[in-house]
């Protein structure tokens, strides 16, 4: 069964501008624990005091998920993750050669050897703690550069090799596609006897985040990381409702995960993050199940699936109906069931009117609204002023 990682409190405070107080914290970790998610990462605790307070917070919670902290594969950042009482750690060390020449001015046999020593360390202090090891930069990276940190890690004690693309320069398809990497990968490694879980980190510098999670995951990996809005690093990473929908309706994925949880869950991060939630964000956004042409309007009224490939139920949403311009009789007419008001066709056709006339301006029109234009169209007609040359709209 396939295992879901949340970010939003690491990654996702890694966007510009993101920090969310140590009570907000709390109240997400709590809601992705209601959600269903398996491993929530809470912070990288040598990043600050309040990180790791956060993090040590968050660890000593009554959670189902596992707890998880990032660390540089340094002892000092191993020491202040497990001083939180995490069940998880996230060790990472790029060993592509580039980084190596240019930022760590290391061998590669010098950064493995580094590698394993922390990982052995964490691992003494810990027999139980879940270790995860990510060669940052993973795709791009000489891959036997890969191979033989994953390799030293896993000897040293790691149980996960994550699987990072670090700037989203994959693409499923092509020569840089995620299931080639991840299945090359787990071969390597299972011919040096070696097999620990794949995990996958996949950003969306281009869009392409959750199309390579999933590749990965075709190929075999076992466990995603995404974060609540996608947040993360420049352009961020898979977004989380999105993947737990495609693993859930697309590939049957069968784990508990409660899925009408997690509008409260965006709307709690978009708050507190300040991160609107975009309107057509897919799943979440304010108009993702909200048809507007009269054509639409008049086929999803017959049965929404016409127009949706997934019924908005699954995540305690309904389907709507936007009153604007691009209505029809049949929007106006779901819209008066839906407030009780009976209307014939004739008052429907100057509700219409009036609705159509309000969104050519730009707005759409609330149900709160539409009783008083109701009211208005039932008005005599006759016995209009005549108040200028212009004809009245
Ligand atoms: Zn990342």
């Amino acid at each position: 069964m396939v295992q879901v990682l949340d970010s939003t409190l690491r990654e996702g405070e890694q966007t510009a501008g993101v920090f969310f107080d140590s009570h907000i914290k709390l109240t997400i970790a709590e809601l992705l624990d209601q959600v269903g998610i398996d491993i929530i990462e809470a912070g990288h605790p040598r990043v600050s005091q309040d990180i790791y307070s956060a993090v040590k917070l968050i660890a000593q919670g009554n959670f189902n998920a596992v707890i998880g902290a990032h660390a540089r594969s340094l002892r000092q950042d191993v020491d202040l993750a497990l001083d939180c009482g995490v069940g998880f750690l996230g060790i990472f060390f790029s060993v592509s050669q580039d980084r190596l020449n240019d930022v760590f001015k290391k061998k590669l046999s010098v950064a493995i050897d580094q590698i394993s020593q922390v990982i052995a360390y964490a691992r003494e202090q810990n027999p139980a703690l879940i270790i995860r090891y990510t060669p940052e930069d993973g795709v791009r990276s000489k891959f036997q550069n890969v191979v033989e940190a994953s390799v030293a890690a896993v000897q040293a004690g790691a149980d996960i090799i994550s699987v990072a693309d670090t700037t989203g320069y994959m693409l499923p398809g092509t020569s840089r596609s995620m299931y080639d990497f991840v299945s090359k990968l787990k071969d390597a490694l299972a011919d040096r006897d070696v097999s620990p879980k794949i995990a996958v980190h996949c950003h969306n510098d281009r869009g392409f985040a959750l199309a390579n999670a999933l590749d990965a995951y075709r190929a075999g990996a076992e466990i995603i990381d995404a974060s609540v809005l996608g947040l993360g690093e420049r352009a961020g990473i898979v977004d989380l409702a999105q993947l737990l929908s495609a693993l859930h309706l697309d590939f049957g994925e069968d784990n508990a995960w409660d899925f009408k949880r997690l509008p409260e869950l965006y709307r709690t991060v978009s708050q507190y993050s300040g991160v609107p939630i975009p309107v057509n964000f897919p799943l979440i956004g304010a108009h993702a199940f909200t048809h507007c042409a009269g054509v639409h309007t008049h086929a999803a009224a017959k049965n929404p699936l016409h127009y949706q490939s997934i019924s908005p139920e699954f995540l305690g949403r309904e389907m709507d109906v936007a009153l604007d311009h691009m209505s029809g009789l049949s929007s106006v007419k779901w819209a008066f069931e839906k407030i009780g008001a009976e209307v014939d066709d004739d008052l429907a056709l100057r509700v219409l009117e009036v609705v159509k006339s309000i969104g050519q301006r730009g707005r759409t029109v609330g149900l709160e609204e539409l009783p008083q234009i109701i009211k208005l169209c039932r008005m005599p007609a006759e016995g209009e002023v005549q108040t200028g040359t212009t004809s009245p709209v």
